[in-house]
């Protein structure tokens, strides 16, 4: 069974916020930069995580289902 916990946890170590310049503007532990806003950046990093995890989850059920 798939850990949602431990996915959202592994983006949330990834993306750990990091102060950029003294214009305000932030970077980010994947390296991202010029982020205006680290939380939703994050966020949109979940929501892809879990569509991948979605995918992922939907294939094995298709694999378990073709199986019987
Ligand atoms: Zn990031």
């Amino acid at each position: 069974m798939t850990d949602l916990i431990a996915h959202i946890r592994d983006v949330i170590d990834q993306h750990d916020e990091r102060n950029g310049h003294a214009g305000g503007a932030l970077s980010c532990g994947c390296g991202a930069t010029h982020l205006s806003d680290h939380s939703s950046h994050v966020a949109q990093a979940i929501v892809n995580r879990l569509r991948y995890v979605s995918a992922a989850f939907d294939e094995e059920l298709t694999v378990l289902e073709g199986a019987e």
